[in-house]
């Protein structure tokens, strides 16, 4: 069965409801709530922009007007998942939308058929639902925009700060490797000099494809500020973080970019570093750096590791 509501632009499509009506013991008295519940639902759900929050409000809002087994909530789009109670033979279940803009799926279920007027009072619900939802939808996707850089499409400065503090303190708490790279472009000035900022940016984005095509799945990447990149890589020690490094060197190095009028090619020098005992962020980084450093001074596009780290054992 499918029937819409338009609220506004938006659309409430009702997928499937199983069975008709019968009574629900209990039903009438939460009836009574359902107006009070209601009107004062949009203020409610105004008090967080976290998606899994709303959802859990509204359950919790719901469930007082209106008798159900469980609620379960999925958008996956941003890997939403969120599961109230047992469910149960009859569902009712509903695609939230607005102008096109998908907001997810809420089903509802229990062991006794849904009723018309229960269906009524959920939609009445769900309208109520749709406006935060988007907003959550929305703001999560701000959040994401201010961890990106915008030339480059990888995580950018901010993301690498909280990504390595997290990296680092897991790393310390599992007794686990943990490696980082910084890479910078040799002779960048003169790339940008000989063909201009624009065939420099053409660089910058195919340096980024080529790091994401070359890495692995669990490295992450960013661009740490204008032609410098690091690399993050768990569960990983100097020697397979070299790899990674030299790999990415070697791919660099082959890659021909054009920006509209010639071809041209460049490379890149990189520091690799494992993190000590205890050791935080910023230090890690400066031996990282210090590294690339010395690549840069040994003559360029090569890979130099920092010292072994320290072990406790030694
Ligand atoms: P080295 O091998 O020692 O690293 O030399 P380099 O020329 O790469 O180093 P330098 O730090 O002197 O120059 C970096 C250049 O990167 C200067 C700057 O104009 C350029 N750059 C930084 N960000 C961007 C960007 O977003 N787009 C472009 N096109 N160029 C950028
Ligand atoms: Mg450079
Ligand atoms: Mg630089």
């Amino acid at each position: 069965m499918e029937h819409q509501l338009s609220s506004e632009a938006a659309k409430l499509s009702l997928v499937s409801k199983l069975g008709h009506a019968v009574d629900v013991t209990d039903q009438q008295a939460l009836y009574e709530n359902a107006e009070d519940i209601a009107a004062r639902l949009p203020a409610v759900l105004q008090t967080s922009l976290e998606l899994e929050d709303i959802i859990s409000l509204f359950h919790k809002e719901m469930s007082k007007a209106l008798a159900y087994d469980s609620l379960h909530y999925q958008h996956r789009g941003v890997h939403c998942d969120v599961n109230f109670g047992q469910r149960s033979h009859h569902s009712c279940n509903y695609r939230l939308e607005m102008n096109s803009y998908w907001l997810g799926e809420l089903t509802l279920t229990r062991r006794k058929k849904f009723t018309d007027t229960d269906t009524q009072l959920l939609e009445d619900f769900l309208c109520k639902l749709i406006y935060p939802v988007r907003n959550c939808l929305l703001f999560r996707e701000a959040q994401a925009a201010a961890l990106q850089d915008k030339l480059t499409g990888l995580n950018n400065r901010a993301a690498y700060d909280a990504s390595l503090k997290r990296e680092i303190d897991l790393a310390h708490r599992q007794h686990a490797p943990m490696s980082l790279i910084v890479l910078d472009i040799d002779h960048f000035k003169a790339v940008n000099d000989t063909y201009g900022h624009i065939s420099g940016d053409v660089a910058l984005r195919a340096l980024a494809k080529s790091i994401t095509n070359t890495m692995r799945l669990s490295d992450i990447a960013f661009r740490y500020g204008g032609e410098e990149f690091t690399l993050i890589l768990s569960n990983t020690d100097a020697t397979a973080a070299r790899l990674v490094a030299e790999r990415i060197r070697i791919a660099v190095s082959q890659l021909s970019c054009n920006d509209g009028k010639r071809t041209f090619g460049f490379t890149v020098s990189l520091g690799v570093a494992q993190l000590n005992q205890g050791e935080n962020g910023s230090s890690l980084f400066d031996r990282a750096d210090q590294a690339l450093y010395q690549a840069k001074k040994s003559g360029r596009n090569q890979t130099l590791c920092s010292d072994t780290p320290i072990s406790k054992d030694n």
